[in-house]
């Protein structure tokens, strides 16, 4: 039985797929002149490509090509911030263009479309998570990446994934109590992982919350040998399932270093580009999903992530609009909670 907001979620995707925001189907050929001709628009146009693991891998090798980076969204906007090109083109979404502008305010910086969102920054309204702050304020307020520039403004302290365990539990050890925004379930996991006081809000990646743990013990019994991979926003039946729990680097970083040869990966399917080019030879394999529903089809992609696509990439360079706006207010605000977690000590 689906609850108000996943249904919510589920009618916001449908929505999406309905108006044909998704890139059409290319011929090998047509990939290849558009491929020269954005290279060529890159440097005409001093621009340099970064793109998210979970965008089409044709985008991840035209970022890497091109001499940009393929990355999660801090590491695109730290790249971005040192890169000396003038103008940051962000393959990705929304909030991952916005931290690219507010590290970097004096770039331009484009999407291939700024239609591109997260059902987590969508589900986290600032004037919503303001007033719900309002309501706790002994709490320090941290926010995952995948939040809007306002949101991050009325944070104390921005995290990844990667890092979000560390910094809650640096917290805790302090005697902090916390607010967590938006996703439930790795604010969950990282308050088990912690044992910090966390009161959390209420938001899901809907990619992720559609892996399911009965499918993977069966998929798990054909593959007996094979390493269970988990990003931390999923379901924690799933989680707890896992071999190992990481943000996408640090799953990358598994699929290198461990010795099986076969891993199932509970992520988008995006990172599969990047995971083989680091785990040559070895086998994986995507973890089960909901399947067919009632309402949609899940799977294994952001449907957001998918609206990036080679034609809007050229056509952005061309056109140059689809241009990220934060206002210089905000921007001051939210590099606050975002230098913090870039100043934290990595290994603390
Ligand atoms: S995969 Fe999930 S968390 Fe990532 S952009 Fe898509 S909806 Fe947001």
């Amino acid at each position: 039985m689906l609850t108000k907001r996943e249904l919510a979620d589920r009618i916001l995707v449908q929505e999406h797929f309905a108006q044909e925001h998704l890139p059409g189907a290319l011929t090998s050929q047509q990939e290849a002149q558009l491929t020269d001709e954005i290279l060529s628009l890159l440097k005409q146009k001093d621009a340099c490509l970064v793109a998210h693991y979970y965008t089409d891998p044709i985008l991840q090798a035209l970022a890497e090509k091109s001499g940009g980076c393929v990355a999660d969204s801090l590491e695109m906007a730290r790249f971005g911030s040192q890169h000396p090109a003038s103008t940051l083109l962000v393959a990705g979404v929304r909030f991952m263009g916005e931290t690219a502008k507010i590290l970097s305010p004096e770039k331009r910086v484009l999407m291939p479309t700024l239609e591109a969102t997260c059902s987590l920054d969508l589900g986290c309204p600032v004037d919503e998570f303001s007033a719900f702050c309002d309501q706790y304020p002994d709490h320090e307020v941290v926010v995952y990446a995948n939040t809007s520039a306002a949101v991050k403004a009325r944070a104390d302290w921005v995290v990844t994934s990667s890092i979000a365990l560390r910094v809650v539990e640096h917290l805790a050890d302090q005697g902090k109590k916390i607010i967590w925004a938006p996703d439930k379930h790795l604010g969950d996991y990282v308050r088990q992982k912690t044992g910090a006081e966390m009161l959390l809000w209420d938001g899901a990646c809907i990619v992720h919350e559609e892996f399911k743990a009965k499918g993977l013990q069966e998929l798990k019994k054909v593959y007996p040998e094979a390493a269970i991979l988990v990003h931390p926003e999923s379901p924690d039946t799933v989680v707890e399932m896992a071999d190992v729990v990481g943000s996408t680097s640090q799953l990358i970083r598994a699929a290198a270093t461990l010795p099986n040869r076969m891993f199932i990966v509970a992520t988008d399917r995006g990172i599969f580009y990047k995971m083989q080019q680091a785990a040559p030879g070895k086998v994986l394999i995507e973890a089960p999903t909901g399947g067919t529903g009632a309402t949609c089809r899940s799977c294994a992609h952001c449907p957001w992530m998918a609206m990036n696509g080679l034609e809007n990439l050229r056509d952005v360079l061309l056109r140059g609009d689809q241009e990220i706006q934060v206002s210089t207010n905000l921007i001051e605000r939210a590099r606050l909670p975002l230098q913090r977690m870039l100043d934290f000590p990595v290994s603390s």
